[in-house]
């Protein structure tokens, strides 16, 4: 029986294609396994997969009775629904300590860089397996996308070090150009309803006894936000009410600027303010060198929640 391998719930470019780098690996080192996702792509992501040859993995949300290795999350609010009835063999992230539990050992590469395939980059070189061409492509781009093209304080050397190989295997002359081709296909919003960008790259997080969602949406150009707050607003309301969730927030990234427009809507903003020395006006502030909400958002949240 297959063991599958998946990234969190909305999944990022990171979870996709570490789902496929992984998955290759083991398969390589003589195990079974199947990259698959929890749900759609993102048009970063499609770009990626269709220019270096790739389909998406399988969509699977049910593991109960399979054994799994999780790449790029370990919290159960990003797991499917059934996780604690499946075996998780393994773990593979760059995030904060998750509250999943296992019933026995298991592998775990866990490193503070900014990127999962950065480690499967690492794996490789450690088991000595040769990285195909168009497999080091697409993992050049997760990192890429992971670290906003090196920009994000969660970018390390190991990151850099490893795209350059990546790169250099995939034979991609100007790894930046191809950095903010991925970020324009990023940027365009136009074509997706409110609901839809909210979502597009988002977490929830269980913090004390509240259900906390952040989204984030990264462009090369914050006026295509202009004309839609109010629109985001409505739609982050409706997922507020729908999801119970206590607070929910809106990072829009302008990777250029170096900065993000927070937007939040939370039964308790006093302790959103706390949590960055802040005043909001109009339910809105905006952050300036703030673009990564694992390592500028998320750790203040905690404390607060
Ligand atoms: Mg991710
Ligand atoms: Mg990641
Ligand atoms: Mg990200």
């Amino acid at each position: 029986m297959s063991t599958f391998i998946f990234g969190h719930t909305t999944p990022d470019s990171d979870s996709i294609i570490g789902a496929i780098s992984l998955s290759y690996l083991k398969n390589q080192l003589g195990e079974d396994t199947t990259p698959t996702r929890q749900g759609e792509i993102n048009p970063e992501t499609e770009f990626i997969l269709d220019k270096f040859g790739f389909s998406k993995p399988e969509l699977k949300t049910s593991y109960a009775g399979e054994s799994v290795y999780l790449i790029d999350f370990m919290e159960s609010s990003q797991s499917p629904k059934d996780i604690n009835e499946a075996t998780i063999l393994g773990i593979v992230d760059h995030h904060k300590l998750g509250d999943l539990k296992t019933d026995a050992p298991l592998e775990m590469w866990v490193r503070p860089v900014g990127c999962s395939n950065t480690i499967v980059k690492q794996m490789f070189d450690y088991y000595d397996i040769e990285i195909p061409k168009n497999l080091a492509g697409i993992m050049a781009c997760a990192i890429l996308s992971d670290t906003v093209i090196f920009k994000s304080p969660t970018c390390t050397k190991e990151d850099t070090k490893a795209c350059k190989e990546l790169a250099e295997l995939a034979e991609i002359e100007d790894y930046k150009a191809l950095g903010m081709e991925m970020f324009i296909v990023k940027s365009n919003v136009l074509n997706a309803t409110k609901e839809e960008l909210v979502l597009r790259d988002f977490k929830d997080f269980n913090m004390g006894n509240s259900k906390i969602g952040v989204g984030q949406l990264e462009v090369v150009d914050l006026s295509v936000f202009d004309n839609m707050k109010n629109e985001l607003f409505g739609a982050m309301k409706k997922l507020k009410e729908e999801g119970k969730r206590d607070s929910i927030l809106l990072l829009l990234t302008d990777i250029m600027q170096e900065g993000s427009q927070l937007l939040v809507l939370s039964d308790t903003p006093e302790k959103i303010e706390s949590a960055f020395n802040i005043t909001l006006k109009d339910n809105q502030i905006w952050l300036p060198r703030v673009i990564s909400r694992k390592k500028q958002i998320i750790p203040f949240l905690e404390k607060q929640f």
